[in-house]
């Protein structure tokens, strides 16, 4: 007898950016979901999503729905969809794909977070929906491996974006990093994360590094996806590496997960968000959606931390960093720190924003030189 729609197994597909499958997959496998991932963003996924997209939709919403379709295709019949409201078009975008994809035929259920809606209890309900779990604790237990997994990540990173610029053997530090993450990945327990982070760290011990080289610093700032996902981003870091120059991204997935999922009274620091907010008060008084206000913000702070330069990334036709765009060219010149603002969409290539890295970090290292010079004029150094 054939199964009804109540009976019929679940299989949970989510969108791809960046690393967000480890721990998510993490979280749905502790309550005990069956998962079919889409492939890494690539080009055809862009293809796919592009072709049944409004076109002055932005990069994001084409990825998810291409995303969507290659699940869909490879038999996932429950979308988990991650949503926020505000300025954004974000707040609209399941609503849009779900019809869509109706449209196109495909059978499925949606589900959508929505993560400023009662934050920690929506978000437990909504996992046990989706992987039809009824323990609280197995929810818990889910949430606790899938946060281990965000930090354990972001450690590993933070430490490849450190050793990058200043490795004697270029590739050395990114390729003990791909081992890292992979077993992050294999972790079946909090514990073994944090083996799998203390193995890496001693990997990364053993590459030879140049301590004493004259290393540019930026502050990577933006919009979300475009900062996580090496697809749309065009593994900016790397190349930012390779110039020499150390990236401080300023929005880590962990520090994301812990701004959503644990609640306000429980969290013991400011949050980047609660940070920028103060920061950007000169320039921006009320948030505007997506990162408008962290882009800001962080321009700012950047300055004040005196690091060389800000490199700001946005999807083209964003609208909330349309807005920052407009205002980082006075943040630039009021606050003297050099920012550099750099659209991506299906039409970027990369030969293009390596040319403009290039004539950045040129520029970054110039100033430097006259501010060093300056100091040396006046006596301070
Ligand atoms: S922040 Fe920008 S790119 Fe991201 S979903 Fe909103 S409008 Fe699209």
């Amino acid at each position: 007898m054939p199964k009804s729609e109540s009976e019929k197994e679940r299989i949970i597909s989510f969108p791809q950016m960046g690393s967000l499958y480890i721990p998510v997959c993490a979280a749905l496998e502790a309550m005990g979901a069956k998962i079919t991932l889409p492939p890494p963003n690539n080009k055809k996924t862009l293809s796919i999503g592009a072709r049944y997209s409004p076109e002055s939709i932005c990069l994001p919403y084409k990825l998810n729905l291409g995303n969507y379709i290659q699940a869909l295709e490879q038999g996932a019949n429950t979308i988990i969809m991650f949503q926020a409201p505000g300025t954004c078009r974000l707040g609209n975008y399941a609503k849009i794909a779900e019809l869509k994809l109706k449209e196109l035929g495909y059978d499925f259920e949606m589900i959508v977070f929505d993560l400023y809606k009662g934050k920690f209890k929506e978000i437990i309900k909504k996992f046990n929906r989706a992987t039809g779990n009824k323990s609280v604790a197995k929810a818990l237990k889910g949430i606790k491996i899938g946060l281990a997994k965000f930090n354990a990540l972001d450690k590993i990173e933070r430490e490849l974006l450190y050793l990058r610029p200043r490795e004697i053997i270029s590739g050395e530090a990114q390729k003990t990093y791909i081992k890292g993450r992979m077993l992050i990945q294999q972790a079946k327990t909090v514990e073994e994360a944090s083996q799998a982070v203390n193995q890496t760290m001693l990997e990364y011990k053993k590459i030879i590094i140049d301590k004493s080289k004259d290393v540019l610093k930026i502050f990577l700032t933006g919009e979300f996806f475009v900062l996580l996902d090496t697809f749309v981003n065009m593994d900016i870091e790397k190349e930012l590496g390779i110039l020499g120059v150390e990236v401080d991204r300023q929005i880590m997935l962990s520090e994301w997960a812990s701004q959503t999922l644990i609640p306000k009274w429980l969290r013991k620091k400011e949050t980047h968000k609660e940070r920028c907010v103060k920061t950007a008060k000169k320039y921006l008084t009320r948030i505007v959606g997506g990162e408008c206000v962290e882009s800001v913000g962080d321009a700012v702070y950047a300055a004040e931390k005196k690091v060389d330069g800000v490199i700001h990334v946005a999807p083209f036709n964003c609208i909330p960093e349309i807005i920052s765009q407009c205002i980082l060219p006075q943040v630039s010149k009021k606050e003297h720190i050099p920012v550099i603002s750099l659209l991506m969409d299906e039409h970027t290539g990369k030969a293009g924003l390596i040319t403009r890295l290039e004539a950045f970090v040129d520029l970054m290292r110039r100033n430097k030189q006259q501010q060093t010079a300056n100091l040396a004029l006046s006596g301070s150094v």
